[in-house]
C-alpha cells in the first residue's frame, strides 16, 4: 500500500472571517451572521483541498472553531458564547516563544458538558465534500486543565469531573464517526509541553504526562480495535502565530511514552526538528505493532506550517525514504508538523497575512501528497 497522507486539521482563517469573529465579539453582527461567514470559509477550504491538493481526506480547516481546544466550550477566543459552568480566567494553556500566550476557561461547577460536539462540523462538511471527511477533536488531557490545579470545586470533585470528561470525549469522537467522518484525530499538543517546567505556567511543572496518557487511554478503552485504527493522536510543540511553545523540550521525554496511548495512528511533528533521524528512530523504537489489537502507524511531519517556504516534493520524498530506514514502511505515513492555524485569530506574521498563508498551505499539502507518492514509488510500496 502506498504511504498514506493526512492533514492535521486546521487552515488559516481568511482575514475576512477573522474580522467577522471580531465583529461578533463587539456585538456588531449576530451569531447567525458569523456562522454564515464560517460556512463560506469552510466550503472554500474543502473545495480548495479537493481541487488543488489531492489530499485523501478533507476538513473544513476548523473555520467554524474558536480553536482546536475550545470549540466544545465557546464561540470565540474572547469568550463570547462561553458554555455554562465556565469562567474566562482559567490557567494558561501555553506561553509561546514569541511571548504571546493562550488561556483556557476555568471550570466553576459541575456537571461538565460540551456545548458543541465536533460532529456538528462533520455533518455540514459531509454535505459539501466529495472526498472522505476527517475531523480533529480535543484530547481529554487538555480539557482536564479546565479544573483548578490545586483546589477542589465545592460539590464537584476532580474525580467526578474526569469521569464526565471521559464520557464527553468518547461522545465527541463517536458522534464524528456516526456523522460520517472516516478518520478522527485527537490533538495532544500538551504532551510535549508537560515537560517544560515553565514557572510562568504552573501546570507544566507538575509532571503530568503520565496522567495525560492514562486519561487518553480511558477514552481509547471505550473503542474497539477496528475503531481505533481510525483514531489518531497528534503531537507537536505548538503552532500559533508562527511560533512554538515546547520545541526546547527534548523530544524523547515525550516519544518514549506517547505510544503507550492505544491509538491506531499518530500525526507527529518532525520536519522542523534539527535532528530528524533521531525522531524517526524514537518513533521506530517506541511505536507498537500491536497496541491492544491495533498496529500504530506513524505519520511523520514533512512540511512546516510555520514557515512560508514551500518544501519541494523531492525534499519530502527524501524525508520519507530516510524515515523508512527506522519505521516499518507499512506503518509509515506523511503529515504536516501541525495544523496551519489552530486558533481562529492568527495573523500568520511570518507569512505576512493569513490569506497568503492559506495559499501557501495548499501548495505545501499538494507537495506532501506528491512527495509521498514519489517515496512510495522509490520504496516499491
Ligand atoms: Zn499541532
Amino acid at each position: 500500500m502506498p504511504i498514506p497522507t493526512e492533514l492535521v486539521g486546521s487552515l488559516p482563517r481568511p482575514m475576512k472571517l477573522q474580522e467577522a469573529y471580531e465583529a461578533y465579539d463587539q456585538g456588531d453582527i449576530t451569531w447567525e451572521q458569523l456562522q454564515e461567514q464560517q460556512d463560506a470559509a469552510a466550503e472554500d477550504s474543502i473545495r480548495r483541498l479537493e481541487s488543488e491538493t489531492g489530499e485523501t481526506y478533507v476538513t473544513d480547516g476548523e473555520q467554524r472553531e474558536s480553536s482546536f481546544a475550545t470549540y466544545p466550550l465557546t464561540h470565540t477566543l474572547a469568550g463570547t458564547g462561553l458554555a455554562p459552568n465556565l469562567a474566562g480566567d482559567g490557567q494558561f494553556f501555553a506561553i509561546f516563544d514569541d511571548g504571546h500566550h493562550r488561556q483556557l476557561p476555568r471550570l466553576t461547577g459541575g456537571p461538565f458538558q460540551y456545548q458543541t460536539y465536533a460532529a456538528e462540523f462533520v455533518e455540514k462538511n459531509k454535505a459539501i465534500a466529495s472526498r472522505p471527511v476527517k475531523q480533529a477533536v480535543i484530547a481529554p488531557s487538555m480539557l482536564m486543565l479546565l479544573y483548578p490545579l490545586h483546589e477542589e470545586i465545592e460539590g464537584y470533585s476532580r474525580e467526578q469531573f474526569l469521569s464526565d470528561l471521559v464520557d464527553e470525549c468518547e461522545k465527541d469522537i463517536r458522534k464524528c464517526f456516526d456523522a460520517g467522518a472516516v478518520r478522527v484525530s485527537v490533538d495532544f499538543t500538551e504532551g510535549r509541553l508537560a515537560n517544560k517546567n515553565d514557572e510562568r505556567n504552573p501546570w507544566t511543572g507538575q509532571d503530568m504526562l503520565q496522567d495525560f496518557i492514562d486519561l487518553n487511554n480511558r477514552v481509547m478503552a471505550r473503542f474497539s480495535p477496528e475503531e481505533r485504527r481510525n483514531i489518531g493522536i497528534h503531537t507537536c510543540p505548538g503552532g500559533d502565530m508562527d511560533s512554538v511553545h515546547s520545541k526546547d523540550v527534548p523530544y524523547e521525554k515525550l516519544l518514549n511514552h506517547m505510544f503507550k496511548i492505544n491509538a491506531g495512528y499518530f500525526l507527529i511533528q518532525c520536519s522542523s526538528e534539527e535532528d530528524r533521524e533521531s525522531v524517526y528512530r524514537l518513533c521506530g523504537e517506541n511505536s507498537r505493532e500491536d497496541a491492544e489489537g491495533v498496529p500504530q502507524v506513524c505519520f511523520m511531519g514533512v512540511v512546516n506550517p510555520l514557515s512560508p517556504e514551500v518544501e519541494t516534493p523531492e525534499q519530502i520524498k527524501d524525508q520519507l525514504v530516510t524515515a523508512a530506514k527506522y519505521i516499518p514502511v507499512e506503518r509509515l505515513g506523511a503529515t504536516d508538523d501541525c495544523g496551519f492555524s489552530p486558533f481562529s485569530r492568527d495573523e500568520k506574521p511570518k507569512h505576512g497575512s493569513p490569506d497568503f498563508a492559506r495559499d501557501i498551505a495548499m501548495q505545501k499539502i499538494a507537495n506532501r501528497v506528491e512527495g509521498a507518492r514519489m517515496a512510495s514509488e522509490e520504496l516499491g510500496v
